[in-house]
């Protein structure tokens, strides 16, 4: 029997979208190509990266934290020439753990952080083993210049804004093929139906149901719209899911509102809380929103971090599948509006599954097998040596 192909699927946790992607990706060339591939998920932050990158993820809530500085250093470092002297200038620090990543034991690399991207790509430049490389990109219409390595093998991307996004940023138009964004495949079977869901998650069976998210990290106002909501005597049921914020966990457990409110942690539930629901409220994350299209569910955009999600919001307001509403009283207004009138909340729904590709896993996954399983890479011409690269091999990083 022949040796299954071993496919490196590198994520960090900076958010929960990147995690969410990698393990969408798993499934879907396991369901696709079985015991002939061995997908790998990869923390390379966590794994190799020194000290303090990699504790990048915890510093990510704060520092995305929805400042304007970071949407401000995001939007500057949004250029081909600038992100890639930004990489450079961090090469002697991630170099060894770049090596380290190029060189795990596997046939190919599928990439879901755009952190990644350069030096990945140029540590299998620097030890000369090159293996092949997909880039997937797990945001749903911006493409960041970080992402935007030309020398990748394949450059895959959510939709048409996001292809064009990649093609500002001079990938080959060549490399760059739409799948949708990849979603669990729990996302690909059909909503279980609300009395049924909701029974078994100990739910009101009849009571208009409300679900607020904050992404993997419970960013965003959640605790403020949750209070709003949960004193406005809207004749519903609410369910928050904090994620891995422990502190907003601790608040909502101690609410006291006159609402029926049900507090998550991090939770593997999402599927079954968005069939459950009528409505959600959420951060402007690009997996949520993904997922929840399949679930038909008309939104409220809460928040957005600045720059990077901007165009996410936009994207579910221009397809009219919810609205951007910051402020918890205006978006108890909007829910008061909204379950008053189920005809304007079905146009929502109806607009929301439009745009639903629950088949992107599958679709992502078989444009990486074909690359992995051609080990066709990118033609690198042979450059000299640097005095560096050639000490690193004699000393053997
Ligand atoms: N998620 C989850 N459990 C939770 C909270 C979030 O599985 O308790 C998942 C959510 O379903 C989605 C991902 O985490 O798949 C969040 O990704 P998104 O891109 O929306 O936002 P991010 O966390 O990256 O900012």
């Amino acid at each position: 029997m022949t040796r299954p192909l071993r496919i490196l699927l590198l994520y960090a946790d900076t958010g929960g979208g990147h995690r969410a992607t990698a393990q969408a990706l798993a499934e879907g060339l396991k369901h696709r190509y079985g015991d002939a591939v061995e997908p790998v998920l990869f923390d390379g932050l966590r794994r190799y990266a020194p000290f303090p990158v990699s504790h990048f993820d915890d510093m990510y809530p704060w520092m995305s934290g929805m400042s304007k500085t970071w949407g401000k250093s995001w939007l500057a470092l949004n250029d081909p020439d600038v992100a890639r002297r930004f990489m450079k200038g961090w090469w002697p620090w991630v170099r060894s753990s770049a090596i380290k990543m190029a060189q795990e034991p596997c046939d190919a690399i599928v990439n879901v952080q755009p952190l990644y991207t350069y030096p990945v790509l140029w540590a299998m430049d620097h030890v000369g083993v090159r293996k092949p490389f997909v880039t997937m990109v797990s945001d749903l219409i911006v493409v960041h210049a970080l992402w935007c390595d030309p020398s990748t093998d394949a450059f895959l991307v959510p939709t048409d804004m996001s292809r064009l996004h990649a093609l500002e940023n001079h990938i080959p138009e060549h490399l760059i093929k739409i799948v949708g964004l990849p979603i669990r495949l729990l996302f690909a079977t059909p909503p279980e139906p609300k009395p049924i869901v909701r029974a078994r998650l100990g739910l009101d069976l009849e009571k208009p149901t409300i679900l607020l998210m904050g992404g993997g990290q419970g960013l965003g106002h959640v605790h403020d719209i949750a209070e709003a909501i949960g004193r406005s005597r809207l004749d519903a049921q609410l369910i928050v899911v904090a994620g891995r914020n422990k502190k907003l966990k601790e608040q909502l457990d101690a609410a006291n509102w006159p609402i029926d409110l049900r507090p998550y942690g991090f939770t593997p539930e999402i599927p079954a809380l968005m069939d459950a629901a009528d409505v959600l409220i959420t951060k402007a994350g690009p997996t949520t929103i993904c997922e929840a299209f399949t679930r038909s569910l008309p939104m409220i955009i809460s928040s957005y971090i600045p720059a990077q999600e901007e165009e996410n919001a936009e994207y579910v307001i221009k397809h009219n599948t919810g609205i951007l509403a910051q402020e918890p009283e205006r978006i108890v207004d909007t829910l008061r509006a909204w379950l008053g009138d189920r005809a304007q909340l079905d146009r929502l729904s109806r607009n929301s599954g439009a745009l639903a590709r629950p088949r992107a896993a599958i679709e992502a996954a078989e444009e990486a097998y074909q690359v992995a399983i051609s080990g066709k890479t990118y033609f690198h011409k042979p450059r000299r040596e640097s005095l560096l690269s050639r000490l690193d091999r004699f000393f053997g990083t």
